[in-house]
């Protein structure tokens, strides 16, 4: 089958075997893929992962024959247990030490025409989500991470920085939920996809005010830039809270002395629950559509991946 695939050199397009399901896997193929900022640091270093890149995906079940999900379409966590570790037991397998991640540890991914996961970590998702939309749902359940993590976010202010795919997700993610939110940003034309939300946008960060003043009690760091921590320490009051969603490869250059002396509190947040982001979209209090900036097929995959990385891109589509 065809994938991308990421070695020493760079990503490249490979004739590989189709994978084989493990006793407890479900056999994948791939229907759409997303390219996400993470491939992008991927490809930089980050991790140091060789093998099949992608992790964004809706599928349909291929396999094996008795599958109960067989021909559904799914979406699929990323983060695969070992299964028998105290974290598993506690279904916390995004923490398992022993875990493979979809295309990030120590496991193919989905920028190929067919892949694997564990049964579990699959979820089906109704006709009532096309696949543009489904493709979405491993990011936005990142967005549902936060608020699982600190539920009383959804009653305070919040300043989102960084106003790619997952600040504009998150932004929205937590104004349906309740939160006064505002976003710091870079570009027009994506800060202006928040207008029907009720979300206002600054390109300032002293522009970037709440009912306190410059400062503001929650901020979440999307920029998935090194310089976007010192940004977000100094528009957090004393006492708030600083969430951190980026993952860069470069190590940022950090003075934590106003993180001490301010007594912020700082919060690292990954991967989500997926029911809660499959429930938004089917119900549409997310919508997707007018985030995606390019569609590809998978035989174009590095001509995609150089479109993802360009200024002003939101996301980026690969279909095998
Ligand atoms: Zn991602
Ligand atoms: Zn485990």
């Amino acid at each position: 089958m065809l994938a991308c695939v990421l070695e020493e050199n760079g990503p490249s397009l490979k004739e590989i075997a189709r994978p084989e399901p493990l006793a407890d896997e479900a056999l994948v193929r791939v229907r759409l893929a997303g390219i996400c900022a993470t491939d992008l640091e991927l490809i930089r270093g980050y991790m140091n992962f060789r093998g099949v890149l992608g992790h964004e995906f809706v599928g349909e079940v291929a396999g094996p024959e008795a599958h109960p999900l067989l021909g559904r379409r799914v979406v699929g966590e990323i983060n695969c247990g070992c299964g028998s570790c105290a974290w598993c037991a506690r279904g916390m397998e995004r923490h398992c030490p022993g875990r493979s991640v979809l295309g990030i540890l120590d496991r193919h991914g989905v920028f190929a025409e067919y892949t694997c996961l564990p049964s579990r970590n699959l979820h089906p998702v109704s006709d009532a989500v096309e696949d543009e939309a489904a493709v979405f749902c491993e990011p936005l359940a990142a967005c549902f991470e936060v608020i699982e993590q600190f539920p009383e976010i959804v009653e305070r202010e919040v300043l989102v920085i960084g106003d790619g795919r997952l600040g504009l997700l998150q932004a929205r993610v937590l104004r349906a939920a309740g939160a006064r939110v505002g976003l710091l940003g870079r570009h027009r034309e994506k800060m202006a996809l928040l207008a029907p939300y009720e979300i206002p946008a600054w390109s300032e960060p002293a522009q970037a005010a709440c009912s306190g003043g410059e400062k503001w009690p929650v901020v979440i760091e999307a920029t998935g830039a090194a310089e976007g921590f010192s940004l977000a320490v100094s528009k957090t009051k004393p006492r708030g809270v600083v969430v951190l969603k980026s993952t860069v490869a470069s190590e940022a250059r950090l003075n934590l002395s106003s993180v001490v002396v301010d007594e912020i509190t700082v919060l690292g947040s990954r991967c989500g629950p997926f029911e809660p982001a499959i429930q938004a979209l089917e119900t549409g209090a997310v919508r997707t559509s007018l985030m995606i900036h390019g569609r590809y097929s998978l035989q174009n995959a590095p001509e995609a991946l150089e479109k993802a990385r360009e200024k002003g891109i939101i996301k980026v589509l690969l279909r095998p």
